[in-house]
């Protein structure tokens, strides 16, 4: 009969202690909180163990995977291992795993727990077929201005976030490549794997921005029967943009919010309001942006007129108000051009 050296029972030991000590605040498998499963976007086989597989179904193939990613202690032997899976979306799946171990003759239970995330991916063999694969480019560029890098992100995040939620319900959407253009006057293509996609992201971009878009296609292939086109959209943002200072028809406006169809406009002398469309707009020369827009101390406030002190003279000067300009606070925005001055309507 043989005791354990930690408390004194009597009975079988491991590693020198009774079982009730030896699984003492032990946990021999474990597994990570989350598991990725990598499933090709073209094929739809799933990454597992470094294989590319097929499955029947995501949830078989969420079961392999969460199995494939426990580990048990080094002594410990699966006897025996099951897993139930269930979809918290689209994308995540929770994975209950029951595993029966022998631990030095002793036979273990636990329990352990995962969320298996789907994520988009293209196998080996995928990738060199259709590696260069496109069915339409996303060309954005400007208007008679360069393009700043920022606003090549804004364009390019608001592009990836279309195709990340579309990509969600439709796999065969992704983007197969990105060139900035280095020079010049900047921008980017963007090369997408469907024209339907890209017609969706040009019209968005032209609400979004007051961008004109042109499109021209050229026969690619047939697929299932049917003529695939391969889409060049030229996306170009107009030279203004919300908050510059322009001059159009020979007066000076400041460019309120874009829309589809054209943009407010307020003219700096008067502030009255008026509408155009983008294309009467084409004209329209930017002499201000919202950076060049200066802070001036209001000394004075009445009815009709506001006296400030010169941002760059710092001597006081009186302007008459435009229509419904009100001041608000201690100082007003002002913008400098020719020697005069204007106050900025809000
Ligand atoms: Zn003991
Ligand atoms: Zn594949």
């Amino acid at each position: 009969m043989s005791f354990c050296v930690k408390c004194g029972a009597e009975g079988p030991v491991f590693d020198s202690v009774c079982e009730a000590c030896f699984l003492e605040g032990k946990r021999f498998s474990r597994i990570a909180d989350h598991v990725n499963l990598l499933q090709c976007v073209h094929c739809k086989e799933y990454a597992i163990d470094n294989k590319w597989i097929i499955h029947e179904t995501i949830e078989g193939a969420a079961e392999e995977i969460a199995i494939d990613s426990v580990e048990v202690v080094k002594d410990a032997k699966v006897e025996e291992i099951t897993a139930s899976v269930l979809a918290a979306d689209q994308a995540n799946y929770r994975v209950h795993i029951d595993i029966t171990m022998n631990v030095k003759g002793l036979i273990v239970e636990e329990e352990l727990d995962t969320i298996v995330r789907l994520k988009n991916s293209v196998c080996g063999r995928c990738s060199k077929i259709k590696g260069s694969y496109f069915e339409s480019i996303i060309q954005i560029r400007s208007r008679e201005r360069k393009l700043k890098e920022k606003e090549v992100d804004d364009v390019l995040d608001r592009i990836d976030r279309m195709v990340c939620e579309a990509s969600a319900d439709n796999r065969d959407i992704f983007v197969t490549k990105v060139d900035r253009m280095v020079g010049g006057a900047g921008g980017a293509d963007v090369y997408l794997s469907s024209n339907s996609f890209g017609k969706i992201i040009s019209r968005d971009l032209a609400d979004q921005y007051g961008a004109e878009v042109k499109d021209t296609a050229k026969l690619l292939t047939q697929k299932e029967g049917r003529d695939v086109y391969r889409v060049t959209y030229l996306v170009r943002l107009p030279a203004y943009r919300f908050g510059d200072v322009i001059m159009f028809r020979k007066k000076m406006y400041l460019v309120g919010p874009m829309r589809t169809s054209g943009s407010r406009l307020t003219d700096m002398k008067t502030g009255e309001t008026i509408n155009y469309s983008h294309i009467d707009l084409t004209d329209a020369k930017v002499i201000g942006q919202r950076e060049d827009m200066k802070d001036a101390i209001v000394l004075m406030d009445s009815n009709r007129e506001v006296q400030i002190l010169h941002p760059v003279s710092m001597k006081p000067i009186e302007l008459r108000k435009p229509n419904k300009f009100e001041v608000k606070g201690e100082t007003v925005k002002v913008f400098l051009h020719e020697d005069e001055i204007y106050l900025i309507p809000k």
